[in-house]
């Protein structure tokens, strides 16, 4: 499966992630629900990630300024 693309949940056809539409049987929301779910933890970690190391980066930023 390439990148970026995903089992229509009907028909099984290749389409891209965010395709509202299945371009092979054309039912709507064609990506399978458990596959959202999967995008949305994916997504939630990438926040707490961004948010863990911009926290880290103004602790250390922080840290700095106290040391000069
Ligand atoms: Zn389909």
């Amino acid at each position: 499966m390439e990148e970026g693309q995903i089992s229509c949940k009907n028909c099984g056809a290749l389409i891209p992630y965010h395709s509202s539409r299945c371009p092979e049987c054309g039912i709507e929301n064609p990506i399978p629900r458990s596959e959202k779910a999967k995008n949305v933890i994916i997504i939630a970690m990438a926040v707490i990630i961004v948010v863990l190391v911009g926290a880290m980066a103004y602790g250390t930023v922080n840290a700095l300024v106290k040391l000069f």
